[in-house]
This record gives C-alpha cells, structure tokens and sequence, in this order.
C-alpha cells in the first residue's frame, strides 16, 4: 500500500530518448514570444545570501532597506492561517482602503501581483500586432517587453541628452507627444523613471496629456512617486478625473517595503479595469499580500520615516559618489543612475568582488554607467569604501 499512497515519488532520474533531445520548444513560441528573451536576474541573489549573509551589501534592485511596516509585519502573521483559503478575487478590502486613501472609487482600481503584472496586462489587453505602443527610450524595462509580447510595434523614442539640465537622459516629451500614429493604442511613462531617476513635473503632464488623442491610454508609472520630494511634482492622479485615458500604476514594493509579496494596482477609468478584469488571474494577488499592503497604507508615520530616510541617504550617497569624482544623474527616487567612465562592467565586477552589489546597464544600453539603489548607512559606506 505504500507505494500507492505514494505514486509520486520518484528516486531516479527520468530517463529521456532522443527525440526529447531534439526537440525545440523555442521553435514553437508564438511569433510574440519568439522576439522576446527571458528575464535576466543578474547575480544569483538567494545563493549569495546564503554564502555571505550580511557580509553582503544588496544595492542592485531599488529595495527599501528599512523593510515594511511592522504594522503590515503584523497583519501578515495575522494572513497566515487564512492561506488555506483562496484571497478576495476582488480584493474589496485594499480597494477600499486605497478608495479612501487616493479619492477615487473601488470601481477605479485594479490590483496586480506587482505593478509589473499590470503593466503587461496593460499591453495584452488594449494592443495586438496592429497597434503600436510608444515609450522612451531609456524608460522603464518592461515597456519594450509588455509591447513585444502583446506582438505589438514598439515606437522607441530617443531620450533627452546627458547635457540635459534637469532631466539627463529622461523622457522628451514633446518628441513622444510628436510619435503618437494613429494605430497608437498605450504611452508608457514613467514618472520618475528608472532607470535614470530622472523625471517630469507637473505642468508638463499637464501640457503633454492635453496634446495626446482620447484612444490613446496613458500610462503613467507611479513606482517611486512616494519618494518624490521634488517642487513641482505631485501626481498624475490629480488629472485623474479629467482623463478617462490616464492610467496611474503605483506599487507596494518600493517605498512600502514589501517587494517579496507582489503587490501593486492602478487607478483608471471604470471601464479600463473593467477589460483588464477579463483577463486578470482571479486569484493574482495572495491574502497576506492584501493583508499587509492594507496595513501598510494606514501607517503613515512609517512612510514619512522611509522617506525621510531615503532623502538624507540619497544625499549622503551623491556626496559620497561626487567626492569620488563620479556623476550621479539627479534621482527623485531610491537609487542613482552613475556614470562611471569606460567599463561599467569592470567597475561592478570590483564592487562585487568586496561585497557590493549593484545593477549593471547594458541592457538599457548604458555601457558606462551602473545603477546603485539608496541602502542604510552601513551599505552605502560599504559601497563608498569599494569605489575605485
Ligand atoms: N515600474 C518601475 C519604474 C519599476 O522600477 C518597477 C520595479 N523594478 C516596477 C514598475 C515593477 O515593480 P513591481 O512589479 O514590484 O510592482
């Protein structure tokens, strides 16, 4: 009898034949998905834990090193004897703390496992191969993949120049506002942006979405908004009543500290998160994510501690990077984009080599700059000690 209690084990290896050896799965993929690449995840940041524990300062993937609220701790722990049931599909109970929260109804928010999963759903829901979808060119990464996978044409525009003022290598406006067809179906913005950090303010939103047709979505990626300190700079959500065609995506996982859950949502119009709805997975987002990111939004002493924090880090930081004789591009967020002169790939390798891990660039296309995120003192002292 035990073997049949137990029809699954299985001690050896499954033995494979030769067709199993020339077969190409690759070769299948839809034409979407055959111009699309797997993610590449960089170091590999769990057996490096392991190894180096604390010995290892983690300044690659913009996380918040004051970690959530303990208020969200709290409610999760709480979630856990709930996970034997499926979560809210509707997710009611977030949706009305942020309905509260951001002046909008629940009808106007969709919840995604992470921003990125709405990102995408974004594309897949409003644009197919006879659409196109336009974003700059050093915006965010998932714009050219969410675009790509929808089999949608991607109309990459070219960045403001590094001699920019205010806003080197960010968003030109006026070029993507000028790029729009008339088979433009999304505008991704990201605001502010990473990876430049860089961003746009208000009035020229304001001017931007007035320029944009009706049909076309915008879609203003909010990740970092809650770091923002900037004069000039509040929300695309204050045109959210007069733009039914303005998506605002915003996160749990930066300035919330709660990156390990995926959790993020949007604000639209009713009938934007009424498509989405067809296609989300109806349990996308897991009970202790909504329970801790509802926790999270009610303590707004810990947010106005994170930002704070990350505000005299990140000035730390540039000083620290400037003194070095290094350019870090101006960042409203918590992590600098740094021109580091020659090999970007040389100077990670170093970093790393003494504990230090940052992102590298090339695959925005930054041969000679890193992205460094704002971690506590202890990492970024660690960080300023490594720079050659
Ligand atoms: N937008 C931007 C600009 C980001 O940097 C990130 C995270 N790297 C995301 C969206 C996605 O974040 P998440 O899926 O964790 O919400």
């Amino acid at each position: 009898m035990s073997g049949a209690t137990n029809r699954a084990a299985q001690d050896a290896p499954i033995a494979t034949d030769t067709s199993w050896k020339s077969f190409d799965a690759g070769a299948l993929a839809n034409n979407a998905t055959a111009a699309l690449r797997a993610y590449d995840p960089g170091h590999d940041l769990p057996a490096l834990r392991k190894r180096f524990g604390a010995e290892i300062a983690e300044l690659g993937s913009n996380e918040n090193p004051l970690g959530p609220s303990p208020r969200a701790v709290e409610a999760m722990r709480g979630a856990l004897a709930e996970t034997f049931r499926y979560p809210d599909p509707r997710g009611l109970s977030l949706k009305t703390a942020l309905s509260a929260r951001l002046g909008v109804g629940t009808d106007r928010i969709a919840l995604g496992n992470g921003s990125h999963e709405l990102l995408m759903l974004l594309a897949q829901c409003f644009a197919d191969s006879t659409h196109s979808v336009v974003f700059s060119q050093y915006g965010f990464a998932v714009f050219p993949i969410a675009t790509a996978a929808a089999g949608a044409i991607a109309l990459r525009v070219p960045a403001l120049p590094r001699s920019h003022p205010s806003a080197p290598y960010g968003h030109d406006l006026d070029a993507i506002a000028a790029a729009v067809r008339a088979d433009t179906r999304i505008v991704y913005l990201a605001n502010p942006n990473n990876p430049t950090g860089t961003w746009f303010d208000d009035a020229a939103l304001d001017d931007f979405v007035a320029r944009v047709p009706r049909d076309v979505l915008i879609v203003v990626d909010e990740a970092y908004s809650e770091y923002v300190d900037a004069s000039g700079l509040t929300s695309a959500l204050r045109l959210a009543g007069r733009y039914p065609n303005l998506v605002v995506t915003r996160t749990f996982s930066k300035a919330y500290g709660l990156a390990g859950l995926r959790i993020g949502y949007f604000i639209a119009h009713p009938s934007v998160v009424e498509v989405i709805e067809r296609l989300r997975e109806s349990f996308n987002v897991n009970n202790v994510a909504l329970a801790a990111a509802e926790a999270a939004l009610s303590d707004a002493e810990h947010l106005a501690e994170v930002r704070a924090f990350n505000g005299a880090e990140r000035a730390w930081l540039v000083d620290a990077l400037k003194s070095r004789g290094y350019a870090p591009l101006p960042s409203q967020t918590n992590f600098v984009l740094v021109d580091v002169g020659g090999d970007a790939a040389q100077f990670e390798k170093r970093l790393f080599e003494r504990g230090v891990i940052v992102r590298p660039m090339q695959g925005y296309g930054f041969r000679d700059a890193v992205r460094i995120s704002v971690g506590n003192r202890t990492e970024n002292q660690r960080l300023a000690d490594a720079l050659p």
